[in-house]
């Protein structure tokens, strides 16, 4: 896989002076580059070295989406979950992101780069973060590079929001594949009433993502329901 290659840069850590402080949930989490590692972050055994940052763990996602657990710290969802959404996820009716307790989404939304503007584009090479490590009771020897994604990889990314939703309202679905496409699991975002909780957290990397982001035209206009085009 990787084992010959350049170690691949760290993603931008938080600077000293903006480093959120830790919520309670996280206090016993892996940390690495002054960052707690998300617990669908695929990682080695050991957590805090080198976790394949941009790499999502498999069995952890659907553990997650299954129990309805905090993406971030890995314990049950309360009665209010938040999403973090993009545009495009809005035109597609559901998100593969799953859903994070309130104060994990705070920690995040200032820790992790892309959603705290310090990042602007996708890793371009996102297998580069699965390196190998000692432990041989590690699971990393397993571990498959994720194919190539011309949309994402290297791409800069969209506006980032986010989503304030009841427990109640939060509910996986599958969209059936096509021909060119996978079938998809996440989270529902076709019900309207979903849409009238919304904030953006971090704009667009290049402007011209704006003129097509159907989410900044809701905000604008406060428009309290969604669908319209469905
Ligand atoms: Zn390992
Ligand atoms: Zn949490």
């Amino acid at each position: 896989m990787t084992e010959h290659a350049p170690p691949p840069p760290p993603p931008p850590a938080p600077r000293n002076e903006d480093t959120p402080a830790l919520p309670d949930a996280l206090r016993d989490a892996p940390m690495s580059q002054g960052m707690a590692v998300p617990y669908i972050t695929l990682a080695h055994r050991d957590r805090s070295d080198r976790p394949a940052w941009g790499n999502v763990d498999p069995i952890r996602l659907r553990e997650v989406l299954e129990r309805a657990l905090c993406q971030i710290c890995g314990t049950p969802l309360g009665e209010q979950v938040i999403l973090f959404i993009l545009p495009s996820d809005f035109r597609q009716g559901l998100t593969v992101e799953p859903g994070l307790h309130p104060a994990c989404a705070e920690y995040s939304a200032r820790a992790c780069p892309l959603l705290a503007g310090r990042m602007h584009r996708y890793h371009r090479h996102p297998a580069q973060r699965l390196t190998r490590c000692a432990d041989p009771r590690c699971h990393c020897w397993g571990w498959v590079p994720p194919r190539p994604d011309p949309a994402r990889d290297g791409a800069p990314t969209e506006a980032w929001y986010e989503l304030r939703l009841p427990l109640s309202e939060y509910r996986v679905i599958t969209v059936p594949g096509t021909d060119n496409r996978p079938a998809v699991t996440g989270i529902d975002l076709k019900t309207p009433r979903l849409m009238h909780r919304i904030r953006k957290i971090r704009d667009a990397a290049q402007p011209s993502q704006r003129e097509r982001d159907p989410l900044a035209m809701l905000l604008v206009v406060g428009v309290l329901f969604a669908g319209t085009d469905q």
